[in-house]
């Protein structure tokens, strides 16, 4: 596992508010090609979808590195994947900065999904766990309604949960591959954001999680990558309609990230063994790197940014 000592990262030097910046701890600057694990790593194969606690080496989700400093007290936030990758990442920090979280997840990533509530916990702030299948238009919709009432209201919802599958051919691809992987990808979000905004005030925001995949898609990855061009469009498409009642809606595009949905199907072995190497940076993301992104998009210090992109791609894929 990644530790604070090990990335020697600022890790437990907590910032103070209120404290001029000369007097706070310096956190280190670090060659960013050598801060985190590069290929090659160990084959390995997870039966989708996968758990981070089981990935060698572990993901960083920000549990011994991110400093919050109350960016979203007092936020009410849903993020589907939640349990693992960019959602465990977003959820860690929502929560060291102030925010109650709800987290959606499958069945079979309880152990996860039980490692975030305690981190959530430990940040002082409420989790509420929705274990449950979006590809269900009526979860979808009970979703939402069970987190705004948990929650007791809805300021952030980030529609984060995807499902990704490598496949060289699309002769291979089955109609049900097809379908699973729109219904997971395009379906969800649109069944949760309808619920979403009748709950939604002026100051709400939402957030797709796309990807490099939007504007550079892999020939493995044909179903895929055209859902994270769809998520990019009806980010775009979603601001512009709702700037009129104050809620922004953004995007996430990240890179190639050590994530489950990678060792799970979503990699090849071969790419995942050298994963992250194409970068100009050499290495893959680390979860834990698009975590500011996240908040930035939430936080009302961000409240000019709406239909907007923010990228973490090591160098590659963006445009
Ligand atoms: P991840 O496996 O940690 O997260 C994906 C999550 O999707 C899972 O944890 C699972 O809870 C959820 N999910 C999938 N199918 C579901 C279903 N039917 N019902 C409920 N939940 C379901 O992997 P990640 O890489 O952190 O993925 C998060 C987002 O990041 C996705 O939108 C993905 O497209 C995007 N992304 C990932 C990468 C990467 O390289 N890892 C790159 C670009 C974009
Ligand atoms: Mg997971």
């Amino acid at each position: 596992m990644l530790t604070a000592a090990t990335l020697g990262t600022a890790a437990v030097l907590g910032a103070t508010p209120g404290i001029a910046a000369e007097a706070q701890p310096k956190p280190a600057k670090q060659n960013p090609r050598d801060k985190y694990p590069k290929p090659p790593f160990e084959p390995q194969r997870q039966p989708w979808p996968g758990l981070a606690s089981q990935m060698k080496p572990r993901p960083d989700h920000g549990e011994t590195s991110y400093i919050g400093s109350g960016r979203l007290r007092g936020r009410k936030a849903l993020i589907t994947g939640g349990d693992s990758g960019m959602g465990r990442a977003a959820a860690i920090a929502f929560a060291r900065e102030g925010a109650d979280v709800a987290i959606n997840y499958l069945p079979a990533e309880e152990a996860d999904a039980r490692e975030v509530v305690d981190l959530i916990h430990r940040a002082g702030q409420k989790a509420v766990p929705l274990t449950g299948d979006l590809r269900s238009a009526p979860f979808c919709r009970q979703l939402v309604d069970r987190a705004v009432s948990a929650l007791g209201g809805l300021d952030i919802l980030v529609c984060n949960a995807a499902r990704q599958q490598s496949i060289a051919s699309i002769l291979d691809v089955t109609d049900e591959e097809f379908d699973q992987t729109m219904k997971t990808n395009i379906y969800a979000p649109f069944w949760m954001i309808k619920a979403a905004v009748p709950h939604m005030e002026p100051g709400s925001v939402i957030i797709g999680t796309t990807s490099e995949q939007a504007y550079d898609p892999s020939p493995d990855l044909y179903a895929y990558a055209q859902t994270k061009a769809a998520t990019m469009n009806y980010v775009k498409s979603l601001a512009k309609q709702l700037g009129a009642k104050g809620i922004r809606v953004n995007g996430v595009a990240p890179g190639p990230i050590w994530t489950p949905l990678q060792v799970s199907g979503g990699a090849s072995q071969g790419k995942l063994v050298t994963f992250g190497a194409t970068t100009p940076l050499g290495r893959p993301g680390q979860p834990v790197e698009l975590a500011g992104i996240y908040v930035r998009l939430a936080e009302d210090d961000g409240s000019f940014t709406t239909g907007n992109i923010y990228g973490a791609g090591g160098g590659q894929g963006q445009p």
